[in-house]
């Protein structure tokens, strides 16, 4: 275990991760970050429109300038992940492959995996036909039909990504009506290529090599099998709260960790901020904002 301690390890290298440690190398904490997949989701959307101060950036630049401008400031930054979490005699031990390394405070922004469906055929058709991130993936379908399992904001975001590459795109939604922010919803509805499929649900994935098709819990068009090369699954996220949970911090019943408005667990010390936490509105932005009020606190913490 490495002698020297930080002030404070944000684990975490999304955009809440990456506004809390340039919060905290403002204030001169001696601050590391860990995160696995450097930039998090919003690196999966190439429209970010609604990031006060910037009319439209790509999800990769907002989230490389975050890293930048944190990387200004004397802040370590490790690629990789922390393995786990413990309490100390003195605040706490995070242990990565690199080692273990001691701190006074933790800020979690660990963020969320993408929802599974949980049909037959999503395993075994990962990567051949089954994806969850139409901008990483979608241009293996160029001239090809795929569907969009959700009917969310991000769900018809991606679907409008599709239109760039696919000749057709469903969408496939269980409810009664897909429920974008209106501007998307409007962009879906003039989009020719985007067809909707609303209160239906997929029940299997079917294919050989790659998908063949999708089958659905009522009939479309006279069939329940619709033919397809591709289906993108955009039904949301769970938080990936378990590391959190093993040191004692309270989530609720969705697994988000409880954080209270200076952004503190109920643990002493561990602070969360972003996807990951237990706040009804879920944005950049808002990560951002509770990234910084994390920070601020943990060194208000230390300060005592
Ligand atoms: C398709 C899509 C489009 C979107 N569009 C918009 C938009 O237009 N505008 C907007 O404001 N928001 C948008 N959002 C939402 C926005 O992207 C998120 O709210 C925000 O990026 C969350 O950031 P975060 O840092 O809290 O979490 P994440 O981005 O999920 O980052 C968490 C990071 O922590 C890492 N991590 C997890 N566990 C560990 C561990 N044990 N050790 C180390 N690292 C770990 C993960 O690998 C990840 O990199 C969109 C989301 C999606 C999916």
């Amino acid at each position: 275990m490495s002698e020297e301690i930080y002030d404070t390890i944000i684990i975490g290298g999304g955009v809440s991760g990456f506004a809390a440690a340039m919060y905290a190398g403002r204030f001169e904490m001696k601050t590391l970050l860990l995160g696995d997949i450097m930039g998090g989701v919003i690196i999966t959307t190439n429209e970010v429109a609604n990031y006060p101060g910037f009319k439209m950036v790509s999800g990769m630049e907002l989230a490389d300038k975050l890293r930048e401008h944190a990387l200004e400031y004397n802040v370590e930054m490790k690629e990789e992940k922390a393995d786990g979490v413990e309490k100390t005699s003195d605040g706490f031990a995070v242990t990565a492959k690199s080692g273990t390394y001691k701190t006074k405070t933790i800020i979690f922004a660990t963020g969320t995996e993408w929802r599974k469906l949980g049909v037959s055929g999503e395993k075994e058709y990962a990567n051949k036909g089954v994806h969850y991130c139409a901008l990483c993936d979608g241009a293996f379908y160029k001239d090809k039909t795929v569907a969009i399992v959700g009917g969310s904001d991000s769900a018809a975001k991606d679907a409008l990504v599709l239109t760039e590459y696919a000749k057709k795109v469903y969408m496939i939604y269980r409810g009664e009506q897909i429920r974008p922010e209106p501007i998307n919803l409007r962009r879906v509805e003039q989009n020719e290529k985007i067809e909707v499929i609303n209160k239906t649900n997929v029940k299997e994935i079917k294919g050989e090599q790659f998908v063949t098709s999708v089958v659905l819990d009522k009939e479309y068009n006279g069939s329940s099998e619709l033919a397809l090369d591709a289906a993108f699954i955009a039904i949301g996220h769970i938080p990936l709260s378990s590391l959190a949970k093993d040191l004692g911090v309270a989530l609720n019943e969705k697994n988000e960790i409880i954080i209270d408005r200076h952004g503190m667990t109920n643990l002493e010390g561990v602070y969360a901020a972003g996807d990951v936490v237990d706040t009804d509105f879920k944005q950049a932005i808002t990560g951002v904002g509770e990234g910084v009020t994390a920070a601020y606190n943990a060194y208000n913490h230390i300060s005592k």
